[in-house]
């Protein structure tokens, strides 16, 4: 099996991170998954459309880094105050500044943003090109720190005859007071437009497989990036029109990254078809030219070039990535006694975890 260096991993599943470590440790094996990219996101909007901080998403993405180590990498979140909408201007823009710097320091290898999805972007208020996050790009763009941003979302789901039942009940669905997904795509473009070095790429290919116009002027930048991570199953629309998508992934083999939206998962009775059905799906699609079938729907796999699968799955990253940053581990220590010292966090395992994680690394 071909080994991945997976960009796109998640831990937000409400269970003991020595647990969530433990089931990571007999899931990667598996996939070939044989390096792994954290990524944090602090701040969601929950199904009953309330904008809430999850505070302990930060450190446990540093914490599974370290346990991961020397293979791992973090992501950082920007842990936005849940008023944010309504905070001044001045105040964000010197927060998410301070944030970046801290994040760096501290050993995280990139920042995720979750800033683009719909349903947050809408609680957020601001685009995403607002002047608030000036200072914040600029100082990625200086020290050439990677940005992986959740953009958008499948154009089905600003769609509510389209949409099916369980979006509509995830608040995924889009109606007028959300920003459309051409809003969404023109915020970007107005980051890259001040920040043109910035090293943004946008995860699930940026729901872009049914407009390949638009995903080649996001290749026009210079740095900017796509994941492949699956997702209102890009994949399969674009095997429907391999005949220009084929061209895309020639000309632009060196900036597009294997990513799966991987988690541990709970252990029940649908932990293995969980944890691989997005790994297969991958693989079956670039891998091989037979057909399979994907949450019920068959296709054909394209069987890319050897060479060119080879550096998504691996050989790009890596030259993103390079090695792992140092972990400040004072930074972490002092991060988890501040976080233990606060009332009513949103996770409820936080305080068991913040002992494990200050156990586990008293002697780093
Ligand atoms: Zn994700």
């Amino acid at each position: 099996m071909k080994k991945v260096f997976d960009a796109h991993i998640h831990h937000t599943y409400e269970m003991k991170i020595a647990d969530a470590i433990r089931i990571f440790k007999l899931e990667f094996p598996v996939t070939g998954t044989q390096r792994q990219a954290f990524m944090s996101i602090p701040n969601k909007v929950s199904p009953e459309h309330v904008f809430y901080l999850n505070e302990m998403q930060n450190i446990r993405m540093l914490f599974l880094k370290h346990a991961f180590s020397p293979t791992a990498y973090a992501f950082a979140g920007l842990e936005h105050p849940i008023d944010a909408f309504e905070r001044e201007d001045s105040y964000l823009s010197d927060l998410y500044l301070k944030q970046a710097e801290e994040y760096k320091a501290a050993g995280f290898d990139g920042m995720k943003m979750l800033e683009g999805y719909p349903s947050v972007r809408k609680a957020m208020k601001r685009p995403l090109c607002h002047s608030v996050y000036d200072k914040y790009y600029s100082f990625l763009e200086e020290n050439n720190i990677p940005v992986t941003m959740h953009l958008a979302n499948p154009e089905s789901l600003w769609n509510i005859a389209e949409a099916d039942e369980y979006s509509i009940k995830m608040g995924r669905v889009c109606d007028s007071t959300y920003p459309t997904k051409n809003e969404l795509h023109d915020e970007v473009d107005g980051i890259m437009k001040k920040h043109p070095r910035l090293r943004l790429t946008l995860a699930h290919f940026g729901f872009m497989s049914t407009d390949i116009e638009r995903a080649k002027r996001w290749m026009d930048y210079e740095n900017t990036c796509f994941d492949i991570t699956p997702g209102g199953e890009q994949l399969l629309k674009m095997g429907k029109e391999w005949d220009s998508w084929g061209g895309f992934f020639e000309k632009y083999q060196d900036r597009i990254l294997y990513g799966s939206d991987y988690y541990a998962y709970p252990e029940d009775e649908k932990w293995e078809e969980n944890f691989t059905k997005r790994p297969k799906l991958i693989r079956d699609f670039f891998e091989t030219d037979t057909e399979h079938e994907y949450q019920g729907e068959k296709f054909r796999g394209i069987k890319l070039d050897e060479k060119i699968v080879d550096k998504i799955y691996w050989n790009n990253a890596m030259r993103l990535l390079g090695d792992p940053k140092k972990i400040d581990y004072s930074y972490m220590r002092a991060l988890a006694e501040s976080l233990l010292a606060k009332p009513d966090k949103y996770s409820p395992f936080a305080d068991e975890d913040l002992r494990y994680i200050l156990e586990s690394i008293s002697d780093f």
